[in-house]
């Protein structure tokens, strides 16, 4: 018999099954409201100008393609840590943080959990409730146990901070603690400053491993008003892990670039984090692919393409947030009672609309509209020509 005969069908991802579905769907009107990319008013994936740029410059560069270092080229690694931790960041110039190129963020929180594993072989990975679906399967499949902790609320439609805090509170030292930086996904609730701060003292008092992903750098507030977490943890003195991705914030998705960083206690055991994380690397990738780090990183290294970026980036912040503000206008002009002003208030592509599952299969069956069945929907797939449809089905399916 065959040697995969045992081989047992593994489910299918729910939010890419969702988008074979929606491929799959005939009707002209259908909106896809599931998958986590941002589109521009026309409903395409945008290819930023300052991108295009950098593209066209390397590729008339016509460059050879040797391997690239372990942990990729300085020149990126460094872009990356001035945009996390600041440009003027003491951390950096002391030489405390450890920066590796990953493929995209799923990349680096992999590497980054094969090294914790290695370290604390015994530690808990908690993760909040809900979260990205990935990051279960990722620390599993590294090894580890990963439980929830209390995050979304859904009678306030944000944060239960006292549950959080509290149920972090009771974590034993060395637990590993993974924290979304800015755009919560699934949610769209993200913690306040001063909560934050409350969280940095709880991992400090507790010894708990802060891990933050940071996926939606810009799509809240700003470069930096989004780093908030990171300059906090940062101030703490704490050690603590950063994935990031260039996924959504260059719209290069498909590229797979992102970065891990680890923060140390200084220079000397930045050197020693670095050289197992590179083993992490050689025994998974080898070196990490050229191209869209190189474009990157040439992005961020001038200033002139570097604006306009910011002002692209910019661009993607405001037109979603034109897309909740008028999603949340358009639903109460069809004279729905039910109050969606909250869907304004969260931050980054996707909001828990409080939509049922049953309201979501509605959605789809009888409109065409795609959402994940616990109601998240992507803000960023709404534009100007299908918004006042999507606002006219939600009306008719929550009435
Ligand atoms: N973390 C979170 C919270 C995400 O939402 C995503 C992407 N949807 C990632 C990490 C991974 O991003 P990438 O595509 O760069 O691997």
């Amino acid at each position: 018999s065959s040697i995969f005969a045992a081989v047992e069908l593994a489910p299918r991802d729910p939010i890419l099954g969702l988008n074979e579905a929606f491929n799959a769907d005939t009707r002209p009107f259908k909106v896809n409201l599931g998958v986590g990319v941002y589109s521009d008013d026309n409903g395409k994936i945008p290819l930023l100008a300052a991108v295009k740029a950098a593209e066209k410059a390397r590729v008339d560069a016509m460059l050879p393609r040797g391997y690239q270092p372990i942990e990729g080229p300085a020149a990126y690694d460094s872009a990356v840590q001035n945009l996390l931790f600041g440009a003027d960041s003491e951390l950096i110039s002391a030489g405390r943080v450890v920066t590796a190129q990953a493929l995209g963020g799923t990349g680096a929180l992999k590497i980054g959990a094969d090294f914790l594993k290695r370290l604390n072989p015994e530690s808990k990975v908690y993760i909040s409730n809900p979260s990205w679906e990935n990051h279960r399967a990722l620390f599993e499949s590294a090894g580890f146990e990963v439980e929830n902790y209390p995050y979304y609320d859904a009678a306030t439609r944000g944060v239960d901070f006292a549950g959080m805090k509290s149920f972090l509170q009771s974590l034993a030292a060395g637990s590993v603690i993974v924290l979304h930086a800015c755009c919560h996904n699934p949610t769209g609730a993200d913690l306040s400053d001063a909560q934050w701060a409350e969280v940095v003292e709880v991992c400090r008092a507790q010894g708990l491993v802060p891990f933050l992903d940071m996926a939606y750098q810009g799509f809240a507030d700003g470069i930096d008003a989004d780093a908030v977490a990171v300059r906090l943890f940062s101030a703490s003195g704490l050690q603590f892990f950063v994935s990031s991705s260039f996924s959504k914030s260059f719209s290069l998705y498909g590229e797979r670039v992102g970065a891990l960083s680890i923060v140390t206690a200084s220079k000397e055991e930045t050197g020693r984090v670095l050289s197992q994380l590179k083993r992490v690397i050689r025994t998974n990738y080898s070196n990490p692919p050229i191209h869209g780090a190189a474009m990157v990183a040439a992005v961020l290294s001038s200033p002139e393409l570097r604006q306009q970026w910011e002002d692209e980036l910019a661009g993607m912040r405001d037109r979603i947030r034109a897309m909740r503000t008028g999603l949340v206008d358009a639903i109460k002009a069809q004279g729905v009672e039910q109050d969606f002003s909250f869907v304004a208030q969260q931050r980054g592509m996707f909001s828990y609309t409080g939509l049922t599952a049953a309201q979501v299969e509605v959605l789809r069956s009888e409109f065409g509209i795609y959402a994940v069945s616990t109601g998240r929907i992507c803000l960023a797939a709404l534009n100007s020509k299908n918004l006042p449809y999507v606002a006219e089905a939600i009306a008719k399916v929550v009435k």
